[in-house]
């Protein structure tokens, strides 16, 4: 009998399960031109990760708008002298665990709890061009291909069906949720180091002194010597110090500065004066986070205690009056939870962690937001399921 001829579907059906199988034996060959996602999908993984990836860490810092002006102007400095354009972008996130993270694509978050272990412009330019690096490498676009081409293997019936009708559209969904999980997973030593050096070629075409990546990477190494769960968890852990970066810095700023003009600048001054505000506030935060420990070992009177010290200290932060409605719920003192969050939610109507607090017990995450008419974000997968880092308004 002969063999029937296969119909156009059934072609169809096949010919995905060959491409797949060409990618991965690229794979295999570490070949490093692997690309799964063409730059606009790429570009389109990270913005889609955007709201939700800076909702799940605290939140836009809204408390001083110049600080993510002057943050922003320094990254776009250093986005211009790039080796790769993407459409940057930075923020500050109201956080105080010291952190930093990139999206594929360049969309880049620092915590203001990282700002304030920094001691210059150019170490906070140091942060940046590293991170601006992670995106323009590819570094978490490289993983995302990888986990889609294991999902791929291991046969995903969804990602089937839809290459048969030739829409990539659900693996890239799957991407994107793979996607979020890049923010506070470690990247690997090869992609440190490449960060690094290349991070410092910018810096130098900025017109930053390279020096500056010396000293931060020392402060990282110091720090993780003082196991602080709060560093563990934040940029410790997603880009790990070590001597080895310590030195490898070191050679290449010495090896830069012989050829680099000589007007490269630390920026102290304007970098402390940039800072003002944000290192009044510090002690108000510190006093939040401790109250929050508080709460979390279930010393709630403590709790109370070191929240009211807080809000003594400033009546500016949305931050603060969440603090204090959780310990207020904790408490069973609904009323007074209630006016924290509705306080929280007066400073920053964009942050959603505050609405499902002020209704006191709701479950929706819904919550339309005020005058606007527009949904509030909902949680993306990455904040049902990543991991916390820190305390700073945790669920
Ligand atoms: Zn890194």
């Amino acid at each position: 009998m002969p063999r029937a001829k296969p119909s156009p579907m059934q072609r169809l059906l096949w010919l995905p399960m060959i491409l797949r199988r060409a990618a991965l034996a690229k794979l295999m060959a570490e070949d490093p031109e692997l690309m799964l996602l063409d730059e606009s999908q790429e570009i389109n993984m990270g913005a889609k990760q955007y709201e939700p990836s800076q909702q799940s860490q605290g939140g836009r810092y809204v408390s001083d708008p110049g600080l993510t002006d002057y943050v922003s102007e320094i990254g776009q400095r250093l986005a211009r002298v790039a080796d790769r354009s993407l459409p940057y972008e930075f923020v500050v996130i109201d956080d105080s665990t010291p952190n930093a993270w990139a999206l594929p694509g360049g969309n880049i978050a620092v915590n203001r709890g990282l700002l304030t272990k920094l001691n210059s412009e150019a170490e906070l330019a140091a942060v940046l061009s590293h991170e601006i690096v992670h995106a323009a490498a590819r570094h978490s676009a490289k993983s995302i291909e990888r986990g889609m081409l294991l999902s791929s293997v291991l046969g995903v019936a969804s990602a089937a069906i839809d290459q048969r009708a030739g829409n990539y559209g659900r693996i890239f969904e799957d991407g994107a949720q793979l996607g979020a999980q890049f923010i506070v997973s470690s990247y690997g030593r090869e992609a440190e180091l490449e960060s690094d050096a290349y991070g410092m070629i910018y810096m130098v075409r900025a017109g930053f002194d390279p020096e500056a990546a010396v000293s931060l990477q020392e402060t990282f190494v110091q720090l993780s010597k003082g196991q602080s769960s709060n560093w563990l968890d934040g940029m410790l852990a997603s880009h790990p110090p070590s001597q080895e970066r310590v030195e490898k810095n070191r050679q290449t700023a010495s090896r830069l500065k012989q050829s680099a003009r000589q007007d490269l600048i630390f920026g102290f001054d304007r970098y402390q004066s940039m800072l003002n505000r944000l290192s009044q506030l510090s002690p108000a935060y510190n006093q939040t986070q401790t109250a929050l420990i508080a709460l979390k070992a279930g010393e709630l009177d403590q709790a109370e205690s070191d929240i009211q010290k807080a809000l003594e200290q400033t009546q500016s932060e949305a931050q603060i009056y969440s603090a204090a409605g959780q310990i207020a719920m904790a408490r069973k003192e609904f009323t007074q939870a209630q006016r924290h969050f509705s306080d929280a939610i007066k400073i920053n109507p964009d942050h959603f962690r505050y609405f499902p607090r002020s209704r006191l017990g709701g479950q929706s995450t819904g919550a339309k937001r005020r005058g606007t008419g527009r949904p509030s974000p909902k949680p993306s997968p990455a904040t049902q399921s990543g991991r916390r880092t820190g305390l700073g308004g945790a669920w």
